[in-house]
């Protein structure tokens, strides 16, 4: 191994920032401030690489490395002009783990190592104060027991609370040496007896136990499981950091603190952060003490403020980037401990990347890469107060995101009547149904038990931009007594429930939300997205109010408009459902002759939303007896309303079933067995342009679309009727227009014969919903129960029902694309099913060609974001 050392602090480092991976995030950044020339104690890096030997090599050290160290630490003693172990004059050093990333559940730091009750003389000596000498000693018996030995910290909290106790006081400042004396033999006497060995008295000893604690912390199970979740790679390992101490709690002209270069909450270009006086690091973290606002500094530390002021102006500069820094006062003078990229709010993310960019430290590109579509999602929903305690009762499928608050209601009707009443609900269902529209637009979240990310709860519920935590196996809902049960709790109709539809997390009672924070700053970043993105982004919407949302999210057309949600509306579901029983074409055709006119208005309203830009309107697409009641008691009502015996309407309905409806009798099959049912559709959409061009002077092309095609003869029929529908109503309406035929490529069978059908169609949108579904073989609607425990194994990264299973489905995708350009080179491709809104499907449709992709309407934004992110990072690789 080469070298394993690297020293920094004293001038010029051995490292510099481009060396996380060898020295980890706080190693690296340690090295580049010291060759910025600023005030860094001296220290040492020990690499990664040593990490990785450590676990090959059955926890032993590589050869070299005990020199190294050594070597190290006497360039420490001499820049510091102390020594290591001595008890005149010694050297103290703090040791601390610091992976490539910032990773939680690793050891943290251990303070003041060196101590013993020799070298406790020294530093009363040299810091000529004896109460702080031996409150060193006692904190660094305890962390070094905690962290390196393994012995529970509260034997230490109890003699130490003890001592208060004896001597009436509260805090740990108000102990006298002497006492501080009693804890430390105290304090060693709890090592013996619960280790069976003495505290190790001699430094070295002491530092190679804290360096081999910081190995050990990177097997720890939660270091593990943080890897895990956050798929960070084990073979990365983690650095230690040996570096001198300086003390923030050696009398009044000393302090310690944390800053950020600006506000991580707003945004704001303002120093912001917290220190205290006469303490040291972790009492700012721990809380012992409430610390004081870093604007008040100035007052009592004006030297070393204006040094600090100094740094992080300079350290931002240096960056381009907003730091979180921890910084030292000892004696008067500025020490910095840290810096790195601080963590920020959605909010602050927009604020800070748009003015930096303003100020002309990043380019607009690097702006547009520093915001997460995450973020994006996260400004444009309530969310919850992350200040006020929740009761989490149970977690599902994050399946729409925002959250929201109501009472328990179990059916859609109570939710319409509660709504009427002015009260806010959240439907809690087994499932939802098309049956259920009017009840999720009137409550404000859904609730469901089952059903995966492409249910129609989820689908729905992200169409209208409402939360909807789906798929949430551990609540047993009781129709029957209007409550549901989740553990030992049971929640009953009418009581308060908040739902999380970012996390899934369902919570008893109403947690109070922040409201979404489209300001200047979001406004002027989404114009820089569009400047840079070349994939177009359309949306999936149903009625003129959600196309209208997407219009102001900026949509740039309809990808997919699902006609099926026009037919549930009270006043059409009874014609619908007179055409679905109809015996005979002429019977159809009579009910087919109600319905026309509302879906021509459908489509007019639509249309005039999106103001001349495509609409692609999909013709019917779900199996018939979605439409029709299933309880004996509606089926009951609908027989009296349309006058049939109850009976035969039993039989009918009871004929429409089937096993398998999701490949069965739907889509373009059912435009094959009623072609009566497209041509009337078709008619509303030409009809509909026709009259706005007409009447009010627009500009449209009208996109026709048939869903479910296998094959390139099915999709050949139904073209011709479709054309001889459209040409029909140009010559009626003595007028030309535009319009396109295209088909969803939905059925694998499709995506392989591509070529063929490009030949005819004039688009192709994937419907990668049952795309997914057919490919892998799994229901869209009943895999929740199981496909959560796949992701857990890793069979598949991510739910394929909301990231595109690149390698399989995306396979598909890709032949599709090729095959269908060779067929027909003009043909336009987008994407309609959910995956439209992923941010890394995104990119992969980007890198495929597509000329778009639609999604949801409140996920516009995020994928704008995601489509500009896609042409940056392509251009840079
Ligand atoms: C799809 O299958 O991806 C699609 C968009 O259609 P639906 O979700 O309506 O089946
Ligand atoms: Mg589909």
């Amino acid at each position: 191994m080469q070298k394993q050392v690297y020293t920094f602090g004293s001038g010029k480092a051995e490292g510099n920032r481009e060396m996380k991976d060898l020295l980890g995030g706080k190693g690296a950044n340690l090295a580049e401030m010291s060759n910025l020339g600023l005030p860094v104690p001296p220290g040492f890096t020990i690499s990664t690489e040593v990490c990785t030997y450590f676990y090959e090599n059955g926890k032993k050290y590589p050869k070299g490395l005990e020199e190294e160290v050594t070597k190290a630490l006497e360039k420490i003693e001499k820049v510091v002009g102390a020594k290591f172990a001595s008890p005149e004059n010694p050297l103290l050093v703090s040791v601390r783990s610091g992976a490539r990333v910032s990773m939680p559940g690793m050891m943290d730091t251990i303070l003041n190592l060196g101590l013993n009750d020799e070298t406790v003389e020294g530093l009363k000596k040299q810091s000529k104060d004896e109460r702080f000498s031996y409150d060193s000693y006692r904190r660094f018996i305890q962390m070094y027991s905690d962290v390196v030995l393994g012995i529970s910290p509260h034997h230490f909290e109890s003699l130490l609370d003890q001592a208060k106790r004896k001597k009436g006081v509260e805090n740990d400042s108000q102990l006298d040496a002497a006492e501080l004396k009693t804890l430390v033999t105290q304090f060693k006497n709890i090592v013996l007896q619960e280790s069976g060995k003495p505290f190790p008295l001699n430094p070295k000893d002491q530092l190679w136990g804290a360096i081999g604690a910081v190995f050990d912390s990177w097997m720890a199970s939660r270091a593990v499981s943080y890897r895990r979740i956050n798929k960070i790679p084990e073979q990365w390992g983690t650095a230690v950091n040996v570096q001198a101490m300086v003390f923030g709690n050696m009398g009044e002209d000393c302090a310690t603190g944390v800053a950020f270069t600006r506000d991580p909450s707003t945004g704001e270009k303002k120093f912001f952060g917290e220190f205290l006086p006469n303490a040291q690091g972790e009492d700012v973290v721990a809380g012992i003490r409430t610390p004081l606002p870093i604007s008040q500094m100035e007052k009592q530390y004006a030297a070393p403020y204006a040094d600090l002021v100094k740094v992080y102006q300079q350290l931002e500069k240096h960056y381009k980037e907003m730091q979180d820094i921890e910084f030292t006062v000892q004696k008067g003078k500025l020490y910095m401990l840290q810096t790195r990229t601080g963590k920020r709010t959605a909010s602050a993310a927009v604020r800070i990347a748009v003015d930096m960019m303003k100020e002309g430290l990043i380019t607009k590109e690097q702006a547009l890469l520093r915001v997460t579509p995450a973020q994006v999602e996260q400004l444009l929903h309530p969310r919850l107060d992350p200040r006020v305690a929740k009761k989490v009762i149970a977690k599902g499928l994050p399946a729409s995101p925002g959250a929201a608050s109501g009472e328990v209601v179990f059916s859609s009707e109570e939710a319409e009547a509660l709504k009427k009443a002015g009260k806010k609900c959240i439907l809690v269902r087994h499932e939802t149904s098309p049956e259920d529209i009017g009840g999720m637009d009137a409550s404000e979240g859904i609730l469901t038990a089952l059903g995966g990310m492409t249910s129609h709860a989820a689908v729905v519920a992200r169409g209208m931009g409402k939360p909807c935590v789906a798929g949430c196996g551990s609540i047993s809902i009781d129709y029957k007594n209007q409550q549901f049960k989740v553990g030992g709790t049971l929640v009953k109709k009418g009581e308060a429930l908040t739902i999380d539809g970012g996390s899934g997390e369902v919570i008893l009672g109403q947690v109070p939300t922040i409201n979404s924070q489209v300001d200047q700053y979001f406004t002027e970043l989404m114009k820089w997205v569009d400047e840079k993105r070349t994939l177009g982004i359309r949306t999936n919407a149903d009625t003129p109010h959600d196309v209208k949302i997407a219009r102001q999210f900026g949509a740039e057309g309809v990808g997919l408009c699902r006609t099926e949600h026009m037919f549930f509306e009270e006043n059409r579901i009874t014609a619908v459902r007179e055409m679905i029983l109809a015996d005979t074409k002429g019977q159809r055709e009579t009910a087919l002759a109600k319905i026309f006119p509302m879906q021509k208005e459908d489509f007019i309203a639509i249309f005039r939303e999106m103001k001349g830009l495509p609409v692609t309107v999909r013709l019917l697409d779900p199996p018939l007896h979605e439409f029709l009641p299933k309880t004996t008691d509606d089926i009951e009502t609908l027989a009296r309303t349309l006058n049939a015996s109850r009976e035969a309407l039993e039989a009918k309905v009871r004929s429409l079933h089937e096993f398998n409806p999701m490949l069965g009798h739907r889509g373009c099959r059912l435009g094959i067995s009623y072609p009566e049912i497209y041509e009337m559709q078709v008619r509303a959409i030409m009809e509909a342009a026709a009259h706005l061009i007409k009447a009010e002077d627009f500009k449209i092309t009208a996109e026709i679309m048939i869903p479910f095609i296998g094959a390139l003869e099915e999709f050949r029929i139904l073209k011709k009727d479709v054309v001889a529908v459209c040409d029909q109503v140009l010559k009626e309406q003595g007028i030309k227009f535009d319009y396109k035929i295209g088909t969803m490529i939905e059925i694998p069978r499709a995506a392989l014969v591509a070529d063929q059908i490009a030949k005819e169609a004039d688009f192709f949108s994937f419907g990668t919903n049952d795309l997914t579904q057919m490919t892998l073989g799994l229901s869209r609607d009943d895999s929740g129960s199981f496909l959560p425990r796949y992701v857990e194994k890793g069979i598949y990264k991510q739910d394929p029902f909301v990231s595109l299973d690149q390698e399989g489905v995306g396979e598909l995708l890709k032949i599709a694309c090729e095959r269908g350009k060779k067929g027909n080179a003009a043909l336009k491709i987008g994407i309609c099913g959910e995956h439209g809104g992923d941010t890394s499907t995104i990119e992969f449709c980007h890198g495929l060609g597509f000329n778009y992709v639609s999604c949801s309407p409140f996920r516009v934004p995020v994928a704008r974001l995601a489509a500009a992110q896609a042409t940056l990072k392509k251009s840079t690789n």
